[in-house]
């Protein structure tokens, strides 16, 4: 009852949504046109005048250790580029990300672009970044210091050719992006202000994301007695259960078609037992799953679940399943076709960025706006290779596609 009542609470608004998707979108507001103009070219200009600068501030700012916790000296240094940059309002708010708001007018909607601060890289306090040729070659080279770098020039090359934003814009640099999109979901719900639009800055260049992908994934265990190899005949074996649950999980059968349904699994560690002649006390293996739609999700979940507790009844062991329930997937009817997405698409187009996919899977500060019903996209930085890994590296002239793109963004937006 409690189902067909909370259907019956949301489906004017699934309603509503799908309307006002379907009446007012599906244009791109990009024209080549924009990208044409004297102040676009003088914008692009000073992008082009600056270029060593900016790679300069690039290697400064990804040499700021800035692992997720410990976020504070980039949001100051990004704090002060807003101000020097003459927003009209530049702070660091109460959980740690550092804001600037650029005004327009009353008419103007309410669009965050952000870039996060924070890396994955939590014990390293020293980072050296390497130059060779088109590449730099640092831990967080790429996610996401520069999409921050892209953001800043940004502001300031907008500035400089006089730029008078219609809409009002909420730059947020965010803090613990990597561990949940914690400071977006805290700047979210703590703003007193109704946002329109939120681009998160985030993932490879050419990559555009309209959804918020769900992890339900987690770690199953299987407990049994033990007991030595010749007194073992009739034991049960968690390792048996492992060996079992693996092989029906992978039965199931989840959808690659369309991406709005797709999900998948894999089964990506396993471990039990603490020597060879003893039967294991305890077993596991890990499943991550993950899927654009909840109830697909869900289902997917429910069937590992019932997998694993038939083979403990089966084998005779106990078993221990601990699935994430919090990392939801979620979609926005429409998403596809908005004007947020077109119009993000019909620029990648023009800049004929390479691997250009656009997908309902996003996995960035996105989500957080997605699932506060806000229409959010995830645009990308510049070309990287080797993300969270030491060996991390990003193309510098793609920083530069990725400069144009955000700058023809809000020039489009306006
Ligand atoms: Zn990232």
């Amino acid at each position: 009852m409690k189902k067909i009542i909370t259907l019956f609470l949301c489906f004017p608004f699934i309603f509503l949504a799908t309307i006002s998707f379907t009446q007012k979108g599906e244009e791109s507001l990009f024209k080549p046109e924009i990208a044409s103009s004297p102040q676009a070219q003088k914008i692009f200009s000073f992008i082009e005048k600056n270029r060593e600068a900016i790679i300069e501030e690039w290697i400064y700012l990804t040499e700021i250790p800035a692992p997720s916790g410990h976020e504070e000296k980039r949001a100051k240094y990004i704090e002060a580029q807003f101000k020097a940059a003459g927003l009209d309002e530049a702070y660091i708010d109460e959980f740690g990300n550092a804001v600037g708001i650029w005004r327009g007018t009353s008419q103007g909607k309410n669009i965050i672009f952000a870039p996060h601060m924070d890396t994955v890289f939590q014990e390293v306090w020293e980072i050296k970044v390497i130059r060779e040729e088109n590449l730099l070659k640092a831990p967080g080279i790429g996610d996401d210091t520069s999409s921050c770098i892209n953001l800043l020039w940004s502001i300031r090359a907008l500035k400089n050719a006089g730029f008078k934003p219609k809409n009002n814009y909420y730059f947020v640099a965010t803090v613990g992006e990597e561990i949940g999109f914690r400071g977006m979901r805290l700047f979210l719900d703590n703003s007193k202000e109704k946002f329109d639009m939120l681009i998160a800055l985030d993932g490879d260049l050419g990559s555009l994301s309209y959804g918020a992908l769900g992890f339900g994934g987690g770690r199953v265990i299987f407990r049994g007695p033990g007991a030595h190899t010749m007194q073992s005949r009739g034991v049960p074996n968690p390792n048996v259960a492992v060996a079992k649950a693996i092989e029906r999980i992978y039965q199931i059968s989840v959808p690659a078609e369309p991406p709005e349904k797709f999900a998948i699994y894999n089964v990506g560690m396993i471990g039990g037992g603490k020597v060879n002649n003893a039967v294991s006390q305890e077993s596991f293996f890990t499943v991550d799953l993950r899927s654009a739609n909840q109830a697909e999700l869900e289902k997917a979940a429910r069937q590992i679940e019932e997998i694993c507790r038939q083979v403990a009844e089966e084998v005779g062991v106990e078993v221990e399943i601990n699935l994430n329930k919090n990392a939801r997937a979620y979609q926005l009817p429409g998403a596809r076709h908005s004007t947020l997405v077109r119009t993000a698409e019909e620029i990648l187009k023009f800049l004929k960025v390479r691997d250009l996919e656009i997908n309902p899977l996003g996995s960035t500060d996105a989500n957080a706006g997605i699932e506060q019903g806000i229409p959010s996209i995830n645009l990308g930085r510049t070309y990287c290779r080797y993300k969270h890994s030491l060996r991390e590296e990003a193309e510098i002239d793609g920083l530069f596609v990725g400069i144009k793109q955000d700058i023809l963004m809000i020039l489009s937006l306006n």
